[in-house]
């Protein structure tokens, strides 16, 4: 049987991984938990995600399927925040999950859904489950049931004991660093540089203590080993779509919808301009315009943004909310020219000459040397062609990451 949940916690605490950890470990009781479980990330626009818009889902063989279900919605009630304003948890069990279903995950990652798109499917293929308050959850359950990665990462999640949730975490900063410093970038986004800060850690009341992601298990494993930290209750390793830009839509300036994550083309058509608050924005055309956003917690990406100039062509990635395109990275295809119309020296006198008005030339004042020609000087482009990226403290959990961007030119934010 394949089990999927999602939406089973609040801002207040617990975590639908953590439910998804117990329910495992109740369940080897009475059969196996078949490969890894799935951390599965929907489309990152939803407006009633508490977080990262995470479900989980896991195939378990048995013999009991009627006692393990029982095992399965007991941990669901009891693990489920319903106090949450939000929380509207949903499990779905299925045998044998269909093409309907993984198209259904697709569409998660990348589109707005209803909870009937999800109830339809459900009913039409008799498919057993359980969704408390309006069931939104099911959504994600479902998803999550019928996630296929096209690619994949890994996150080994580490869980806190009991006694300890809602107190500050005690993690040695010096051994995440040190093991940061050797595992990258097998895994990533366990500090930030730039900020000088630790970011594999959550600051909220739930129970996760950190969680590791990479590519390769032994690398996520070492880390896993240098890292000294209070202990731990549990830890599981997930298969995951992070880091993959699974909820990246290519489409055109003029197809694009508010809510929805894009790659776009165009060429850039205004001087960059920065607003109150430190957001910067430009836009960029191809048949239509769009105008594309570096908020201030991108911080340093906001200065790779800022070098770009009117002819310059890009490819943007990022959610559209509202119309404009909030970066999660770009990349630099082309870059024009950069000129600047400095009177020149004067060929006799070897001054600075200046301006005889518009379109009139230059002219000497000490020796009255006159030029008619139009005078610039080529600049130097502090920008370059490849990938540049927001810092780990601003990634979004699907965006990948410029070190997984192998045959490429890139600039990682690390
Ligand atoms: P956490 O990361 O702590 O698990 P979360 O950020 O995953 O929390 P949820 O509490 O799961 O947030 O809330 C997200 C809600 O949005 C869920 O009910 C889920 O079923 C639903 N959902 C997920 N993807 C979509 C989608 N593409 N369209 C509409 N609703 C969605």
């Amino acid at each position: 049987m394949f089990i999927g949940i999602d939406d089973t916690d609040s801002e207040q605490g617990l975590c639908t991984t953590y439910l998804a950890a117990i329910m495992m470990k109740r369940l080897s009781r009475v059969g196996e938990i078949r490969g890894f479980p799935r951390l599965v990330r929907l489309n990152p626009c939803v407006q009633f995600k508490t977080r990262g818009n995470a479900a989980v889902a896991f195939e378990f063989e048995t013999d009991q399927s009627k006692r393990a279900r029982e095992l399965a919605l007991q941990t669901f009630y009891e693990f489920s925040d319903l106090s949450g304003k939000n929380t509207n948890p949903g499990i779905v069990i299925a045998e044998d999950p269909s093409s309907t279903i993984t198209e259904f995950y697709r569409k998660a990652a990348t589109d707005i859904l209803s909870i009937n798109d999800a109830l339809n499917i459900l009913e039409n293929e008799n498919i057993w489950h359980r969704g408390l308050k309006n069931g939104r959850g099911l959504i994600g359950a479902l998803a999550a049931v019928g996630a296929e990665f096209a690619d994949f990462t890994h996150e080994l999640i580490v869980y806190r004991q009991r006694t300890r949730w809602g107190m500050p975490r005690e993690i040695d900063a010096k051994s995440v660093w040190q093991a940061d410093a050797l595992t990258y970038p097998q895994t990533w986004d366990n500090v930030d540089y730039f900020n000088n800060r630790i970011v594999f850690s959550p600051n909220s009341a739930d129970p996760v203590l950190f969680g590791i992601r990479g590519e390769k298990i032994e690398a996520i494993l070492k880390a896993f080993q240098i890292i000294k930290s209070e202990p731990a209750e549990l830890k599981v390793l997930y298969k995951t779509n992070q880091g993959t830009d699974a909820h990246i839509l290519e489409g055109k300036i003029s197809g694009v919808e508010d809510d929805r994550s894009y790659k776009l083309c165009g060429t850039v058509q205004d001087k960059p301009w920065i607003i109150k608050g430190g957001h910067v924005f430009f836009s960029i055309h191809n048949g239509s315009k769009m105008v594309c956003s570096a908020f201030e917690p991108t911080k340093h990406f906001r200065n790779t943004v800022k070098k770009l100039i009117p002819g310059d062509f890009v490819e943007v990635y990022g959610a559209v909310r509202s119309g404009t395109l909030n970066l999660e990275k770009i990349q630099v295809l082309n870059l024009v020219e950069q000129v600047s119309y400095q009177a020149p020296i004067c060929p006799s006198c070897r001054r600075r000459m200046e301006s005889s008005g518009m379109n009139q030339g230059y002219r000497c004042r000490h020796c009255r040397t006159r030029i008619q020609a139009r005078h610039h000087v080529k600049l130097q482009r502090d920008l370059e062609k490849g990938y540049y990226e927001v810092p780990p403290s601003a990634r979004r959990h699907l965006s990948k990451p410029l070190v997984r961007m192998n045959g490429e030119i890139v600039h990682p934010s690390r």
